[in-house]
């Protein structure tokens, strides 16, 4: 998507070879248009997979999925990260290592609100080593829910993730692909525009 990898080239901070941040417009502040064009993007994508509901993990997959699921008229349902005093029975849980806080914790989505009759997309802002999306992809399969694909904003393809869950035969769709942050310089993978 040019407009989401103009946007990194011009606001994107590379904080190391491994991390990119891109806190003006997805992981603090958010740039609601651009947000929109990535919504209608993952729905243009998954149009064919009759998607019942979007999975996310909060709080940077929120304004994605949302802008997906706006424009596929399908709920939005986002892992927790946090132990909630509201959320606590009837959960489906999953330990996720985090890339960016170097921690195991656990994500948890009620059981009231994922079936075996789902067909879900998962959404996540950023896939590295794929841990995020492997704890995800747990959860649906807890619910007995199927997985039509997992939409990507960023991909950092020189991490593991986007191999990981393409050999396990799952359908990743990524906006961005990036190729490398050395030298604090963003590349891209070729042939990702489209
Ligand atoms: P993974 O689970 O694929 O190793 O990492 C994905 C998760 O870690 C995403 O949910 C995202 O929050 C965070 N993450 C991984 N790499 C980056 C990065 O370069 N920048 C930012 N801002 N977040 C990242």
């Amino acid at each position: 998507m040019k407009s989401l990898q103009d946007k990194i080239v011009k606001e994107g901070n590379v904080l190391s070879d491994e991390v990119l941040k891109v806190d003006s417009f997805l992981n603090h502040q958010i740039d609601p248009k651009l947000m929109k064009e990535v919504g209608e993007e993952f729905a243009r994508r998954f149009a064919g997979e009759k998607i019942t509901k979007i999975l996310t993990l909060e709080s940077s997959g929120i304004a994605p999925s949302v802008m997906a699921g706006l424009v596929l008229d399908v709920p939005v349902i986002f892992a927790r990260k946090r132990k909630s005093l509201t959320l606590t029975q009837n959960l489906y849980t999953a330990d996720v290592y985090s890339f960016t806080k170097q921690e195991t914790n656990p994500i948890a989505v009620s059981q009231t609100f994922l079936t075996n009759e789902d067909h879900l997309l998962i959404i996540d802002d950023f896939l590295a080593n794929g841990q995020a999306a492997l704890g995800l992809l747990d959860i649906a399969e807890q619910a007995g829910a199927t997985v039509a694909g997992i939409g990507i904003v960023i991909e950092k393809a020189f991490q593991d993730g986007g191999k990981l869950l393409r050999e396990k035969n799952v359908r990743v769709e990524s906006l961005a692909m990036v190729q490398s942050l050395e030298g604090g310089k963003v590349t891209f993978k070729e042939g990702a525009l489209s």
